[in-house]
């Protein structure tokens, strides 16, 4: 067996990559100023077509300051799906929060009316504010556009206006995606709720080695971001600080890649749904995405009744899959945490196997994948 190795999902480096980190090295700005962060913000906010953007280190330090831009502190709540990495639900910890779990629906996405349903019957609305069983206020509700699909944010929203709550949204997987119909058409994910949050690791749609941009339409909210981004430093002479900032700024290096990864993002995409149409079309059949959206085709969900076979399968022919990601009411940090009638998530957890999806992937990639991943699912029957 010496077949070339297929990975999951690896960027696609070959645009102006090289040059713009060689130009920020000419210039010597290299790290937490410069002229990229402010080209890369723009570029984002042009792209989305939100009010301003700023640049941070990861997305999940982006996550950590929407958590406080929107108040939540020690003893609130804050509503989070099960199935999602980690890393969305860590920085309601780290304000001293407790979490929420909900369950998914079809999309993956959290599912609103399970979302009404636990407000409705295991809250209360007292004085303008949901207080969960144990006294807690719940603050936000904090939604994850799972793999590039996008959640049902016209209910979502309208429960978070009754309730009080902030709409926090983890688009770190979904930076392109964007309603095609209804309340919310033409706008893109991160954009609608309070808060957006974007990442540009190495496995998303587009990179910059590591880092992060919050996106609101409130730019006093975006200003404040920025501040406590940079240790709240409140002037550049004499270092006066008003609060406990963090280091969380973007480096004009990280900048540069991003910004020529951002150039390229409808190629990706155009690539991404070609990829997964021709997964489709050797009858693969991957997880949809909602018929109402444009999705930016991040990642590819199949379902199997043998996901563990199947991957080590996959594995021993040298191609790259993994499971979803443990359920994070489940994993050993929040055993102890609410959760509301999970079930479905506990369907998808036990079938879905990621496929291969790299912007870069070809045909015979897949075609090859599409014959291991059939061959497996003929042994199994
Ligand atoms: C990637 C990811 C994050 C974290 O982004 P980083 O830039 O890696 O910190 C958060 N939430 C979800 C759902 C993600 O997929």
């Amino acid at each position: 067996m010496n077949h070339r190795f297929i990975p999951l999902s690896v960027p696609n480096l070959k645009g102006n990559e090289r040059n713009y980190v060689n130009e920020a090295i000419d210039m010597e700005w290299v790290s937490t100023g410069g002229a990229f962060i402010d080209r890369f913000e723009n570029a984002v906010k042009a792209y989305v077509r939100s009010e301003g953007a700023v640049a941070c280190q990861s997305g999940t330090a982006g996550l950590h300051l929407s958590m406080l831009l929107c108040g939540v502190g020690s003893d609130d709540a804050v509503i989070v799906p099960t199935l999602t990495f980690i890393a969305a639900v860590n920085p309601v910890r780290y304000v001293g929060a407790e979490p929420i779990f909900m369950d998914c629906d079809e999309s993956l996405c959290m599912d609103p009316e399970k979302l009404k349903e636990y407000c409705e019957t295991c809250c209360k609305f007292l004085d303008g504010k949901l207080i969960d069983a144990s006294g807690r206020h719940i603050k936000a509700v904090l939604v994850v556009h799972v793999f590039g699909n996008l959640a049902d944010l016209e209910m979502i929203c309208d429960i978070a206006e009754q309730y009080h709550l902030k709409v926090i949204e983890d688009a770190t997987e979904a930076l392109g995606s964007y309603y095609l119909s209804g309340r919310f058409a033409g706008k893109f994910a991160g954009t609608i709720g309070n808060v957006g949050v974007y990442s540009f690791n190495g496995n998303k749609i587009v990179t910059s080695g590591g880092g992060g941009m919050i996106v609101s339409q409130d730019m006093e909210l975006l200003n404040h971001a920025k501040h406590l981004s940079t240790q709240a430093k409140s002037d550049d002479v004499y270092y006066s600080h008003d609060m406990v900032g963090y280091n969380y700024r973007m480096t004009n290096l990280q900048a540069a890649v991003g910004l020529a990864q951002l150039e390229q993002i409808e190629d990706f995409i155009d690539r991404k749904k070609q990829n997964y149409c021709c997964y489709l079309e050797h009858e693969i059949n991957l997880i949809p995405f909602r018929k109402e959206i444009r999705p930016n085709y991040w990642f590819y969900a199949y379902l199997s009744n043998n996901r563990d076979k199947l991957i080590q399968h996959c594995t021993e022919q040298n191609i790259q899959v993994r499971p979803v990601w443990q359920l994070i009411h489940t994993t050993t940090p929040y055993l102890n945490s609410t959760n509301f009638k999970i079930e479905r998530a506990l369907y998808y957890y036990d079938r879905i196997v990621c496929l291969p999806c790299s912007s870069n992937l070809c045909v015979d990639d897949i075609a090859r994948v599409v014959q291991i991943v059939k061959e497996q699912e003929r042994l199994s029957l």
